[in-house]
Parts: C-alpha cells; structure tokens; sequence
C-alpha cells in the first residue's frame, strides 16, 4: 500500500478510536452546550457540555483564559457525532483519492487528478501535520 494512503488511514483509525473513546452510547454521541443553572455559576460553572440524552454531562466548561461559551460550543460543535461524520468523509475522499495501477491514469496517479500524491490527498495529510510520521514532502 503507498505510504501516504497508509499513515493517513492510521490517522482516521486513531480518530475513530478517540472520538469512540468519548462515546458511551450511540445516541448520546451528539453533545450541546448550555449555561449552567445559577447553582452552578456561583461555583465559577458557567458553562457545561451535555449529552444528546440529556442525561451526561460531558464537561463543565471554566477556562482560565477564554470565553467559556466559546469553549463549550467548540466542544460541543466537535463531538463525537461530527467527529466520526468527519471520518467517514475523509474515508470517502481518500478512497477516491488513491494511486490507481491502471495504465489509463499514467501508473500510480490518483483516477481523479492523474497525479500521485494529488492535491487532494495532500490537503488532507495537513490536519495531521503535528502527528508522528507525517512528511513535509506531502504538503499541497
Ligand atoms: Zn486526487
């Protein structure tokens, strides 16, 4: 398997794996974000990340230097839902955007683009920039 396709599928894996980390249930797995009752705000909980049962705090939000709303939405809008939504796609993409051994896409070039590693795949290598293994020759 070329390499590039190699390491970026190990990245998804290792998503997956996170992202499954976090999940206790399937139907839970879509979080939001919600001001805490007043209770909790006098304990310097003002912001709080729960699950789609409703029934799960995730997380209380206190950040030391940034807006608490701010952080709990990001958490929220990054759950483990979209997470393996995302993966899911980039999955896709990367199955599209593959070296081909057909002769008609010139060896090894990707079907789509007609070269090896295409512009597509280079991009996606980017989200993992800061991961082991990953090389600056594969930059768009
Ligand atoms: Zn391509």
């Amino acid at each position: 398997m070329d390499e590039l396709v190699e390491w970026l599928r190990a990245q998804l894996d290792e998503d997956e794996r996170i992202a499954r980390a976090a999940s206790w249930a399937d139907d839970a797995n879509a979080w939001h974000a919600e001001p805490s009752p007043f209770n909790a705000r006098s304990a310097g909980q003002r912001w709080y990340v729960e699950d789609a049962m409703e029934d799960g705090v995730v997380s209380h939000v206190d950040p030391r230097a940034s807006d608490d709303e701010g952080v709990a939405r990001h958490i929220a809008e990054w759950d483990p839902a979209r997470v393996l939504r995302e993966i899911n796609a980039k999955r896709q993409i990367l199955d599209e955007h593959r070296p081909s051994d057909l002769a008609v896409y010139r060896p090894h070039g990707c079907p789509l683009c007609h070269t090896w590693p295409c512009p597509t795949a280079r991009w996606l290598t980017t989200v993992y920039a800061d991961r082991p293994g990953h090389r600056e020759e594969w930059r768009p």
